[in-house]
């Protein structure tokens, strides 16, 4: 059988973008085939499937997600199994994380577990957030139901190996919120025939930015208003922007403050909104949490706590049901390059560190029995 190490570099090599992994899921199935799962089920709605191990005696049910893209980006850097494709990279370290789930079956082949089922969740379409809420189905579809959920993600900006624990939330939530503003154009020569949205969208731009705080704010992602056409005032316009908050609930009453001063700004203008691109938070429940913190001391991983949570969302959220949750971050090092950077590679040291985690996991785990 090949090495994790040559798992990954074959990964890396052979980079696939969201929702077009079907040759990287061929390539993982037909390793992880090899090492006597109980089960494995292919989704035929997408590139997911689930990996299934049980053990001789019951236990609670574990899950840990994997993502199988890369990132519509060049990859730069000189290294020999570097990205084959033009374009596509494996920039953000997903090759790392399948890497580590392959190295987790492999162990199980070669010793089995004794309790319990390990669910391997190999998700397509991590990247435009598309994919979990589609394999959260899937495994409801399938009669999966988990007690525990788990993710992890590299890090680069913490030591390497080391494990960073997000207590509460993981991923701030988002939305994308389009408001379109309806009134009637004029002549360029008599603006006040018009009823024109300029000054409406402008004053809620003022108002969001001096509501912006760390914790609850919007980022304008465009704004149009009439046409390239110096003869006409314009008539109608369009402002969207995503709004991020660190609870669900927060977000949800920003969005409607948003909403709010959208009507109150209407004036005589017809206004319509739309939610677009809506993610819940990412929160991690302690008990999960210190399973993990619980594993990192035994298998030697310094353990810090995040000063904050990540400001980017993450679709792991859409796993989240009655189960308890956890995502944590291993460092890759204080100097490594940026996620999603032309540079970025993911460091096969994090293999073992990664497997040894979800192995101590699922026995701690385990020891709710
Ligand atoms: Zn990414
Ligand atoms: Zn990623």
């Amino acid at each position: 059988m090949e090495s994790s190490e040559e798992i990954r570099h074959y990964l890396h090599a052979h980079p696939e973008i969201s929702g077009k992994e079907t040759e990287t899921a061929e390539y993982l199935i037909k390793y992880l085939s090899r090492c006597s799962p109980s089960n494995i089920y292919r989704d035929d709605r997408s590139n997911g499937f689930i990996v299934r191990f049980s053990g001789r005696r019951k236990g609670p049910s574990c899950l840990f997600r994997t993502e199988l893209d890369a990132i519509p980006v060049t990859e730069k850097s000189n290294v020999p199994y570097r990205s084959l494709k033009c374009g596509v990279g494996h920039l953000c370290g997903h090759d790392g994380h399948m890497a580590i789930l392959c190295e987790v079956a492999a162990r199980i082949a070669s010793k089995g577990i004794s309790s319990g089922n390990m669910y391997l969740m190999f998700q397509p379409a991590e990247e435009t957030g598309k994919g979990a809420e589609r394999m959260a189905e899937f495994a409801k579809e399938k009669k999966i139901n988990c007690d525990y959920c788990f993710a992890l993600h590299n890090m680069p900006g913490y030591p390497t190996g080391s494990i960073i624990i997000y207590e509460g939330t993981y991923a701030f939530a988002s939305a994308g919120i389009e408001i379109s503003f309806t009134g009637r154009p004029s002549h360029a020569a008599t603006p006040e025939f018009a009823e024109t949205p300029t000054d409406n969208i402008f004053s809620i731009i003022k108002d969001l930015e001096k509501r912006n705080k760390p914790d609850c704010f919007s980022t304008i992602i465009s704004v149009n208003i009439g046409e390239e056409n110096y003869g006409i005032t314009p008539g109608n316009g369009k402002l969207c922007l995503t709004a991020r908050a660190a609870t669900d609930k927060n977000l949800k009453d920003y969005i409607n403050h948003i909403i709010n001063i959208s009507k109150e700004n209407a004036g005589s203008l017809k206004i319509a909104t739309a939610i677009k691109d809506f993610f819940p938070a990412t929160v991690n429940d302690k008990k999960a949490n210190d399973k993990v913190i619980e594993a990192a001391k035994e298998t030697g991983g310094k353990v810090i706590i995040a000063p904050e949570p990540q400001k980017a969302s993450d679709d792991f959220a859409f796993m989240r049901s009655d189960n308890e949750c956890s995502f944590f971050d291993i460092g890759c090092g204080e100097d490594h390059a940026p996620l999603h950077s032309e540079n970025f590679d993911f460091d096969d040291s994090l293999i073992k560190t990664g497997a040894d985690i979800i192995c101590s996991v699922y026995q701690r785990c385990q020891q709710d029995l």
